[in-house]
């Protein structure tokens, strides 16, 4: 019987939808995708110096399913790099500790419930402009 996926707890959203190449001659490629785990398991071992098992124990996950994601996450990247692809950061199998909203005009990450109706960077207004992001 397959055991059911642990989600991973992710606490902060990535602050963008992805990465573009800039300086080559074609644009027009097929973009990667990387799981908002596989970006927060880059944050958590690259920019927040953690080891891998405080990196595992802060996602709520076992340390083989870190590793996993993150080399996982390391190849996408390699692959965007050598191959010039843009980057895109969406979906996965994560749970946010909080309710972010991202605003679809200016792309505004906005934390809670009370305020997610209203950007206050720009004119974006109601659930149509204001998109869930868990
Ligand atoms: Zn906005």
């Amino acid at each position: 019987m397959a055991r059911p996926r642990k989600v991973r707890k992710i606490f902060n959203p990535p602050k963008m939808k992805g990465f573009m190449p800039y300086g080559m001659q074609s644009l027009a490629t097929e973009p990667v995708r990387l799981k908002f785990e596989e970006f927060e398991s880059i944050r958590l071992i690259n920019y927040e110096m953690l080891s891998q098992d405080a990196a595992a124990r802060q996602m709520n996950i076992s340390r083989p399913t870190f590793t996993r994601i993150y080399n996982r996450a390391l190849k996408i990247i390699a692959k965007s790099f050598a191959e010039g692809k843009p980057v895109n950061i969406e979906g996965g199998n994560y749970q946010l500790d909080k309710d972010w909203y991202r605003c679809r005009k200016c792309y505004k990450l906005i934390q809670g419930l009370e305020n997610h109706f209203k950007c206050e960077d720009c004119t974006a207004y109601g659930e149509n402009e204001l998109i869930k992001l868990n």
